[in-house]
């Protein structure tokens, strides 16, 4: 039943550019600065103050345009859109709702073919086939951030603060088409990705940087003309995203299917996390409609009067799809490796760091994808807990057998608890592994002796006493043995009793 319909989605984004200063003063951007220090004249909108174009802001705005294989207008131009809002100092927001610096672009996203049933993952299995699929990005434009209010839950007040206002904006306006859910969150995804691999922003949710309003309509398939459309605010996750979008849908479906199709209307909705439901926020009615007239304080963005167009030209560094696959070609890495590791770009170059260093790439994967991940998961750092330099001397000692492989893993810990080098922890608590056969052989023969019986089942065909004397053979030498030799040797030995 729910296959005769589909589900038209458009993504509104909104994402906070890594510039230092604001928009169109010198106000710092830094987020968390006491309430309304990072201020000014011209941010607070006080009369006669005059903006003056942030050209940082632009570049890294062109910057995402080009990534996102968008036409770049030379000439785009700023406007007033009028509202009245406490958040909102001047009465006005200045955008650019006529002519953005930016427009008809696309980004391909790649998807499991699996997509329907599973959860929404990205690729993970490397003999599925890759689905692309494409989104259209119908505009991008400048704008300016407004401040931000504060609810106090004890009181009745409302506080505001306008560190935000005229913090340095890129909205990203996709055009409304028949995909999934799940298609939508990878794109996002995705781009929240470039745009951290670009750095035009740190895209940070938790601190709003990055937000993204949804529409979502309904229609009967073969139907022609858009349904009416329903906007979903307050959404601060992916996944949160995903489940407000199966929601929504589910519930025009039902409308619909149920002959009260009426009953879908222009309106803001707000995604309630703790019960997993939209609800009305606002109607629109058709009597929201902004008053936008052009910002007569700013002359139109030439970006050839400015010196920016030869950012047209210059190269784009490398996009998380593109490293992906070469991790793949180049390295031989598995899919869901390749798509971990390209999570953040740190990760990346750290794994490459890693193999620099004279480490094999598959040796490198598993010891980051592993250990590394683990131990870095219990601490607060941004930065991986162990160099990348004393990560790869200790992956060539376990390699060349001078520790076993689980050794290895307790000279990790203390790596990223010290700043000493593996050789220094391994000489100095005597970790280093015994290779010598003929001392093994003699150990092993002497377990043997003390374990006739075992040695009996053996000889009658039980081979699970390998495995017994291989616990003993280790714990007698605390794990510093190489379990390849001491097996070896132990099969010779009982293969001669
Ligand atoms: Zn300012
Ligand atoms: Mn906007």
């Amino acid at each position: 039943m729910k296959m005769n319909f589909e589900t038209i989605i458009g993504l509104e984004i909104h994402i906070e550019l890594k510039t230092a200063s604001k928009m169109f003063c010198t106000c710092s951007t830094q987020f968390g600065a006491p309430p309304n220090t990072n201020t000014c004249p011209i941010c607070l909108g006080m009369p006669g103050a005059l903006p003056k174009l942030n050209q940082e802001a632009v570049r890294l705005a062109l910057l995402a345009g080009r990534t996102l294989n968008c036409e770049i207008n030379r000439v785009s131009k700023f406007d007033r859109k009028s509202y009245f809002y406490p958040d909102l100092p001047k009465g006005y927001q200045i955008t650019q709702f006529y002519l953005p610096l930016c427009q008809n672009g696309y980004l391909d996203v790649e998807l499991d073919n699996n997509q329907e049933t599973e959860t929404c993952t990205m690729l993970k299995n490397a003999s599925r086939k890759i689905n692309t699929e494409r989104v259209e990005i119908d505009r991008i434009h400048l704008e300016e951030d407004a401040g931000k209010l504060i609810h106090p839950e004890d009181q009745s007040i409302t506080l505001v603060d306008y560190n935000r206002a005229g913090v340095p904006l890129i909205e990203i306006v996709t055009k409304p088409r028949a995909i999934s859910p799940c298609t939508a969150v990878n794109f996002l995804k995705e781009l929240k990705l470039i745009m951290e691999y670009t750095e035009v922003s740190d895209c940070r949710m938790d601190q709003g940087s990055l937000r993204c309003d949804v529409n979502v309509s309904v229609r009967k398939k073969g139907d022609t003309r858009l349904g009416t459309k329903v906007e979903i605010k307050n959404l601060n996750s992916f996944k949160e995203i995903q489940k407000a979008l199966e929601w929504e849908q589910l519930r025009q479906i039902e409308l619909f299917q149920s002959g009260r199709s009426d009953q879908i209307i222009s309106e803001t909705r707000r995604w309630d996390s703790a019960k997993g439901v939209t609800v009305t926020m606002r109607v629109k009615g058709d009597s929201q409609h902004y008053y936008i007239a052009p910002e007569a304080d700013l002359p139109s963005l030439d970006l050839a009067d400015i010196g920016l167009d030869f950012i047209k030209k210059e190269s784009i560094p490398e996009l998380p799809m593109e490293k992906r696959n070469r991790f793949l070609s180049q390295y031989g890495l598995g899919r869901y490796e390749a798509n971990i590791l390209t999570e953040s770009k740190y990760l990346a170059d750290y794994f490459e760091e890693v193999i620099d260093h004279g480490v094999q790439p598959n040796e490198a994967v598993k010891w980051i994808l592993t250990e590394i991940l683990r131990i870095w998961k219990n601490t607060a750092q941004s930065t991986a807990p162990v160099d990348a330099q004393r990560l790869a001397d200790l992956i060539k000692i376990v390699e060349q057998g001078m520790i076993s492989r689980n050794i290895g893993k307790e000279v990790l810990y203390e790596l990223a608890a010290t700043d000493k080098t593996p050789h220094a922890i391994v000489e100095h608590k005597g970790l280093t592994q015994v290779s010598d056969r003929a001392e093994i052989q003699s150990k092993i023969q002497n377990i043997l002796t003390q374990h006739q019986d075992a040695v009996e089942d053996y000889k009658s065909g039980s081979s699970k006493v390998l495995g017994y004397f291989m616990g003993l053979i280790m714990k007698t030498y605390s794990g510093q043995v190489d379990p390849r030799i001491a097996r070896e040797i132990l099969e010779d030995v009982l293969g001669k009793k």
